[in-house]
């Protein structure tokens, strides 16, 4: 029996655990004393490391690799000596006939680790010559990532984890974290037991809500008009600081021009929050001697979710909370690895490092040490994974390599993306399980799951953390980097590293925030918090000390913008908001936790549809009655949960079951910065499945 010393896959919390080994089986896992948990984890961490046993409770694993030879032919076994040539002959073939960016490539925000991705975007850039390699970044935190580089210079949380039971007032916009980080949720509470007042701003009465001083339960898709309405009663009632934003901020005069018409009293109807609600939040927000804002998807899914992020990070920079420990903002990354993939340039505009792609002298830098000339560099950002759809409908793209992404479940529009798929003439799927992704596959690449390698995750708070291989692999499957690595060979690219450390050590060579982030740093339990750009530097608890920005001012941006509403209102036809949200036991497109036996037992249902009692009656739908919810896209059988927690108007589905994906329902308006699409908010009915 051992103990190897893990991070746990799911969420961004970034956990640490212990899984113990048994004669090469992981019989449980149990919490370590990590950073960000403190000997604590919630049911995913305890009970979520099951798939690797191959339960095929849901899916099976994939064990080794596969060709389907023709369209609509079977998937064929194959050596991985065929599928390596295979696989590379068409993307060379593809790449001659219509050049590098009609290949699409994604990284992964899950558990395959930093080093797997740096290796991703090389391959694409280097290898493929194109700019076009995006992560699931884009369908969450991208508007935050967007938003917070540009009114504060860094795309990440500011301050940490552990830091958020210390604050005193906590905005939590639109970011139920009870589900989807049981973790930080406790943070959340013990801000609460040590006197922080708890402001929550959702239109569900989620668990925070009911320990909240002020729940402001606002209608869905109004989240603009509220924020600029914050940003009103802070000048208006003179809350503001008026020598921080003099000394450290730009753009006053034209944030208060933008924000006049967004009265409290004006905006009643638009929120469906009282005037005098919106004006105790900020009374009560900018009296705080320290505050943090938290957000999630509740800001980021939407069609105006870059302005709205720039717009809660202007309220902390309005009350100076910003460059000091216990403030700050704080958009928690979803998905285990979803800070890591984007620090690792798995991102169409920026290389490793947040350096873009525009810039010459950073294309040069990279080119001069993967050995390519600078000329062969994209130098232009490449597509995002919301536009290949649409850009395979149009003939643009024609093949898409995906590393651990099932899009054919976890995008908006599922019609839309099947569409695309079809239109494309070559897919390889590179992952641990037969997802729905994966069953459109020309080529698959069974790869080594999160047990049976190790490496580094950043968890949401900017810390890297690196996790043990516990297992070995039972099945003809290989690492992910070593697969990139052989296709790129078998391209003409000799690529070969002897480990994870060794693609490390190369990364942090080219990425001044991350280069004193060494291995023996980060040691076993170590958590080093980036920006940490020398080998004697313990990592950043908080960004912007001194209230120094790292925008091209060095000063920080105030934005307003006026109010979008969503791009699809009810109707008569269709008279409720769907809002897709987190379930506590499940996790991302459910291929991990659906074969989890003791996770699967918690919820076996083909999921559920919450809506509000009124709601219910009006329709003729009882509790845990079977019911069709149909959209203008689609239609899914779905189980009532009545709940008194919803607001009346709207009804509220996980994405994560195989059957009846609510993506089948939802529409891809996307913002027009970051391209995430709004999958918070389309319309919707319900009827009762006996009246069908
Ligand atoms: Fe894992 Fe997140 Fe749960 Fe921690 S809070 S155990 S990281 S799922």
């Amino acid at each position: 029996m051992k103990k190897v010393t893990s991070v746990c896959p799911y969420c961004g919390a970034g956990c640490k655990l212990n899984l113990v080994v048994n004669s090469n089986k992981i019989i449980r896992a149990e919490a370590a004393d990590g950073i960000t948990n403190q000997n604590q984890l919630c049911l995913k961490g305890y009970y979520g490391w099951d798939f690797l046993n191959d339960t095929r409770l849901l899916t099976p694993r994939l064990r080794q690799p596969m060709i389907r030879y023709q369209k609509g032919g079977k998937l064929t076994p194959v050596t991985w000596d065929e599928a390596i040539r295979y696989t590379a002959k068409r993307l060379g073939e593809i790449k001659a006939a219509y050049g590098p960016r009609a290949i699409m490539t994604t990284g992964s925000s899950r558990g395959t680790g930093n080093e797997t991705n740096y290796v991703m975007q090389k391959f694409a850039r280097a290898v493929l010559h194109t700019n076009n390699v995006d992560c699931c970044a884009r369908v969450c935190h991208g508007p935050s990532v967007a938003g917070l580089q540009e009114t504060l210079g860094n795309g990440a949380m500011s301050n940490s984890i552990a830091d958020i039971e210390h604050s005193k007032c906590l905005l939590v916009f639109g970011y139920n974290c009870a589900d989807s980080h049981p973790i930080v949720a406790r943070r959340v509470l013990r801000a609460k037991q040590n006197g922080a007042k708890v402001i929550v701003c959702d239109p569900r009465r989620i668990e925070t809500a009911r320990i909240a001083d002020q729940h402001l339960q606002i209608n869905n898709g109004c989240n603009m008009a509220l924020v600029n309405a914050f940003g009103y009663v802070l000048l208006e009632e003179d809350l503001y600081d008026h020598e921080y934003v003099s000394r450290y901020t730009d753009g006053i005069e034209a944030y208060r021009e933008q924000v006049k018409a967004y009265a409290p009293e004006a905006v009643e109807a638009i929120t469906g929050v009282s005037a005098q609600s919106i004006r105790q939040a900020m009374r009560t927000y900018a009296a705080a001697p320290s505050a943090t804002i938290m957000w999630g998807m509740g800001v980021t899914q939407f069609g105006q979710a870059v302005d709205v992020v720039k717009g809660l990070a202007s309220l902390a920079l309005l009350t100076g909370n910003l460059g000091r420990a216990h403030v700050g903002v704080g958009p928690v990354r979803g998905q285990n690895n979803v800070q890591g993939a984007c620090d690792m340039g798995v991102l169409p505009n920026q290389f490793p490092g947040y350096q873009p792609v525009t810039d010459a002298a950073v294309r040069e830098k990279f080119a001069h040490a993967w050995g390519i000339d600078p000329a062969l560099m994209d130098d232009q950002p490449g597509v995002r994974i919301t536009e290949v759809p649409h850009l395979a409908l149009e003939g643009k793209v024609k093949a898409w390599y995906i590393m651990g992404e099932d899009p054919l479940q976890t995008e908006a529009d599922l019609g839309l993306v099947r569409a695309g798929f079809e239109a494309l003439d070559f897919v390889v799927v590179q992952d641990i399980f037969m997802t729905k992704t994966a069953e459109a596959a020309d080529v698959i690449l069974p790869a080594t799951s999160w047990g049976e390698h190790g490496g580094v995750f950043t968890c949401a708070d900017r810390g890297f953390q690196r996790f043990e291989k516990a297992i070995e692999p039972s099945y003809n499957v290989k690492r992910d980097w070593e697969i990139i690595s052989l296709l790129a060979t078998e391209m003409g690219y000799p690529m070969h590293y002897r480990d994870n450390q060794q693609i490390w050590d190369e990364m942090r060579e080219l990425c001044p925030l991350f280069f004193g982030v060494t291995y023996q740093k980060m040691g076993e339990m170590g958590h080093i918090q980036w920006p940490c750009p020398t080998l004697d530097h313990p990592g950043t608890a908080y960004l912007y000390e001194g209230n120094q920005f790292d925008t091209p001012s060095g000063r920080g941006q105030l934005f307003a913008a006026p109010w979008r509403a969503p791009a699809e209102r009810p109707d008569a036809e269709y008279p409720l908001v769907l809002c897709t949200v987190r379930e506590v036991g499940h996790y991302s497109c459910r291929s991990m936790t659906g074969n989890c036996a003791a996770l699967q037992t918690l919820a076996d249902e083909p999921g559920f549809v919450q809506i509000n009692p009124q709601d219910a009656q009006q329709l003729g739908i009882r509790d845990r009655a079977l019911v069709w919810v149909s959209s203008r896209r689609g239609r899914v059988i779905s189980r009532a949960d009545v709940s008194e927690r919803i607001n009346q108007g709207a009804v509220y589905m996980t994405y994560q079951w195989w059957i009846g994906a609510c993506n089948e329902l939802t529409q891809d308006n996307l913002d027009p910065v970051s391209k995430t699409p709004e999958t918070k908010y389309c319309a919707v009915n319900l009827s009762a499945i006996q009246d069908q």
